[in-house]
């Protein structure tokens, strides 16, 4: 870690004897060890952030938004500590790191300001002697488990709203990418955010945290970011207290490229969309689907631009493609290419085999719809392609799924872009775009992907309960 300029950023966290060891998936040497916290030191942990919340809760609203504000600036000024921890532990590429600093910090500011603006109502009551409104009152206790995928911005969507709110804020970051997650609330504390009201633990397994903060009853709000199975099972968990729930889910996001698409955009976006981390983000285009008319145009146009893509260390400039998170995660990709190509699937970009975490950017057609590749998320830098001819049939292959996270298309008809986007059954669609997060929308997926929104106004309701206060006796 000596390659830190800020050196206080995991001072407190970095152990010597035995703990949570965390690698570099570039080529598996040892980051460091992280402290790991036992199932009895973690419902201390909810206790002292019970106790934390209610003081928390007690600030105006104008002085948590001047906390979260100073974590915002915080974050920035370290931007290239952070990014370089994210590329270390997580294997994007150095510049993607950066833009997921910027993404992840861009909640933060929002949530403080959006904070302020946590309106209740009044209602007109039937009758004089009463007066009807509602307040806004923070949940409580709130919880969170997150994903390695993006170690830092998946913490900030979920506990920036949570402090704004008025909740305090326990997470659980993925074992493989805790680095991050103790240098982002290190500069939290740094910027005044009190200790009983945010905490960061690595467990001594994902399973022990998971129930303490899904069966605690003094955690009144459990937010997941993860697999759809995982996320499943903790759902479940949660009905036991009652919790309310956000869950962050996987996806299977078709990319549909239409015959009167504007085709070099559309390219364009494919890339984008496809390879962002290696393919491993939930709303990574995971299918695409082209229509007979632009179908080999579309193909020749992106097989030139795929096989431009540079793949390796994720610290080098020119790095498009880093590593891959484990080497279980390329074992499963080579599989699911083999399986493919077993069912007539045929790669038609350039057959690269690579030694280490890496996997080339594979482009395979003639693939089945019915096969795990179309139809499990793939999360690595693979792009199945399908022919399709009417549109009917496209929306209804594009809806078979269990999945409903994202969704892109590529057209210039206003009225089809209109049909179209209304009848994909996803949360969020692209159109003419490939890459759509911002703070400023709302995030999250429908049917299997989950439930609940993150960013947006949205994203702050989450963690607020809606109380009714009806005074009555009144005289007017
Ligand atoms: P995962 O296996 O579900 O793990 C996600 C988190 O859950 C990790 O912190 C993991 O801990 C923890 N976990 C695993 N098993 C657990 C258990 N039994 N009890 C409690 N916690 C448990 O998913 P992943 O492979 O890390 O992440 C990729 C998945 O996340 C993909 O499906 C992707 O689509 C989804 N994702 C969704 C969104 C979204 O916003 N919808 C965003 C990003 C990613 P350890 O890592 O420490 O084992």
């Amino acid at each position: 870690m000596e390659q830190l300029k800020n050196q206080t950023l995991l001072a407190s966290v970095l152990i010597d004897g035995k703990g949570q060891q965390v690698f570099n998936p570039f080529d598996n040497s040892l980051l460091g060890t992280v402290a790991m916290s036992c199932q009895a030191k973690i419902e201390q942990d909810v206790l002292d952030l019970e106790i934390g919340q209610k003081a928390w809760q007690k600030k105006p609203a104008a002085e948590r938004c001047r906390f979260l504000k100073k974590w915002h600036q915080l974050i920035l000024e370290n931007e290239d500590d952070l990014a370089m921890l994210i590329t270390l532990e997580c294997g994007k590429p150095l510049k993607e790191a950066l833009g997921e600093v910027r993404y992840g910090a861009s909640f933060i500011e929002w949530f403080a300001e959006e904070g302020r603006r946590a309106y209740g109502s009044t209602i007109p009551s039937a009758t004089n002697d009463r007066t009807l409104l509602t307040v806004k009152q923070a949940v409580g206790v709130a919880a969170a488990i997150t994903p390695w995928n993006f170690p830092l911005a998946m913490i900030t969507r979920k506990g920036a709203p949570a402090l704004a709110a008025g909740c305090s804020f326990i997470c659980k970051p993925s074992e493989l990418t805790p680095l991050t997650a103790f240098a982002v609330t290190e500069l939290a504390y740094q910027a005044g955010i009190p200790k009983d009201v945010l905490r960061m633990v690595v467990g001594e397994s994902a399973h022990d945290v998971g129930e303490v903060f899904t069966y605690h009853s003094s955690v009144r709000k459990f937010s997941f970011t993860g697999s759809t199975l995982v996320g499943r099972k903790l759902q479940m968990q949660c009905a036991s207290t009652i919790k309310r729930t956000s869950m962050e889910l996987g996806g299977n996001a078709p990319f549909i490229v239409f015959d009167d698409a504007d085709i070099d955009h559309a390219v364009k976006g494919a890339i984008a969309s496809k390879f962002r981390n290696a393919g491993q983000t939930c709303v990574c285009a995971n299918r695409f689907y082209v229509q007979d008319a632009v179908y080999d145009e579309f193909i020749d146009k992106l097989v030139a631009e795929v096989d431009k893509l540079k793949v390796g260390n994720g610290l080098d400039e020119s790095t498009d493609i880093g590593p891959v998170i484990t080497k279980e995660a390329k074992k499963r990709l080579l599989d699911l290419i083999e399986e493919a190509k077993g069912r007539g699937a045929k790669q038609v970009n350039k057959d690269v085999q690579l030694e280490g975490q890496f996997v080339a950017p594979t482009v395979l057609v003639d693939v089945e719809h019915d096969r795990p590749i179309v139809q499990g998320e793939i999360f690595g830098p693979i792009l199945p392609i399908i022919r399709f001819e009417h549109e009917d049939e496209m929306i209804a292959m594009a809806n078979d799924t269990i999945y409903g996270l994202a969704a892109y298309f590529y057209s210039q008809d206003m009225n089809r872009i209109w049909r179209v986007a209304h009848n994909l059954e996803y949360g969020m669609v692209g159109v003419n775009e490939g890459v759509i997060s911002t703070e400023v929308a709302p995030f999250g997926g429908v049917k299997q992907s989950g439930n609940g929104k993150e960013g947006a106004k949205e994203g702050l309701e989450e963690y607020l309960e809606t109380k009714y206060v009806c005074i009555g006796g009144l005289e007017r």
